[in-house]
């Protein structure tokens, strides 16, 4: 609010309290992707709306049919849907919808349970043994083109899955859980549904502190899970489902950065595991407002691009690290979990960072979790960091 009426006084307080300058867009039309303004460009790449750890009928406790999840998914302009159906036993036998279906990217993938939480196999379903141990098959899953994302992350006990390409930072199933199912159940009664929905979507620190051990070292994919079985029953399956795949959706969205060439119908499943392997993502809840044209970038002093989200750059005098967000929200930039920056209201933010780290963007609308963004790693003068 202070730096709305005196964005230069603000700007002049922040930068005297701890280095940071607050750039509040004042009015205006909303970013788009060919928006010419530098602090909002993201030179060639352009942002796909996904969705990311679906049930389908494959799944014991889902009876959603591929047509109905595309259908959905269209309806939620999501470009592709990973299905992670359960495994248990034995492999699987066969991939499941790996294509398109009613023009909606499917990409396999499979969840297993795992230490109090899930792996989450992205890019194949084939051939995955539940059986074997996770690091092996975490080595076995990228051998063949996979990778591996870990799943409840506020419930799991890491053990061999420290080498994951992704973790969830949102999970509307944990969040459900977390309310309670009967909170969940009368309120069901009341509120409509995207209220509904609005009410228990979450932050979960758990996951957020599972995230951030793992993304000091590597690039590691934020996700926004729907985890949608066709519908929540707060009660088990017979005291009636509160929603369809429609809203669930909308409740939590995987975004990747793609060339901007492979944006549209050329969109391929190499598109989508690239962009999740070198952690060029953002997990986001879009019930209420749409959050294409957020924007997280490591800025040289010259001007130039020199990291998205998932890439790391060397602590240098002068660097910044931005963010654009398409309308008003209340931003936070983190480092290692560590709140470093709070910006009310406002549409960008600003931070030179003064220590190596793992620098990411949590952003609310609304008071209510909006974005979550993969982390930018800063790294020391001496540090190598391990390649992937
Ligand atoms: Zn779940
Ligand atoms: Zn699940």
């Amino acid at each position: 609010v202070i730096a709305r009426t005196n964005p230069l006084l603000a700007a002049a307080a922040c930068a005297l309290l701890g280095g940071c300058v607050l750039l509040p867009v004042l009015g205006g039309p909303p970013p788009r992707d060919d928006d010419a303004s530098p602090a909002l460009a993201l030179e060639g790449f352009e942002d796909v709306r996904g969705l990311v750890h679906v049930h389908s009928v494959q799944s014991h406790d889902s009876s959603g049919t591929f047509e109905a999840i595309a259908d959905a998914a269209a309806e939620t302009s999501a470009a592709f849907v990973v299905l992670c159906d359960h495994l248990r036993g034995g492999p699987a036998a066969d991939d499941g919808p790996d294509g398109r279906v009613h023009d909606v990217l499917f990409v396999p993938g499979a969840e297993l349970n795992r230490n109090g939480g899930s792996l989450l196999v992205l890019g194949i379903r084939k051939g995955v043994d539940p059986r074997v141990g996770d690091a092996p098959l975490v080595g076995a899953i990228r051998e063949r083109g996979g990778l591996a994302g870990v799943g409840h992350p506020e419930s799991i006990r890491l053990e061999g899955l420290v080498d994951a390409d992704a973790c969830e930072l949102l999970n509307i199933h944990a969040c459900a859980v977390e309310e309670g199912r009967f909170a969940l159940f009368f309120r069901s009664f009341f509120l409509p549904p995207r209220p509904f929905f609005s009410s228990f979507v979450s932050r979960l620190p758990g996951a957020a502190a599972v995230y951030d051990a793992l993304a000091r070292t590597r690039p590691l994919a934020a996700l926004g899970s729907c985890d949608a079985h066709e519908a929540i029953r707060p009660l088990g399956p017979l005291a009636g489902a509160v929603d369809s795949y429609r809203r669930l959706f909308r409740a939590a969205t995987t975004h990747v950065w793609v060339p901007a060439a492979r944006a549209g119908p050329s969109l391929s499943k190499g598109d989508v595991l690239d962009a999740i392997r070198e952690g060029r993502t953002y997990a986001a809840s879009e019930l209420t407002q749409d959050a294409t044209g957020f924007r997280f970038v490591a800025r040289g002093s010259s001007g130039a691009v020199r990291a998205l989200p998932g890439g790391s750059v060397p602590l240098a005098a002068g660097d910044a690290l931005e963010v654009a967000v398409p309308v008003p929200a209340d931003i936070t930039i983190l480092r290692d979990g560590a709140v470093t920056l709070v910006a009310r209201d406002a549409r960008a933010a600003r931070w030179i960072p003064l220590a190596a780290g793992a620098y990411r963007v949590e952003a609310t609308f609304e008071g209510r979790p909006w974005i979550f963004s993969s982390a930018i790693r800063v790294t020391g003068e001496n540090e190598t960091l391990p390649g992937k």
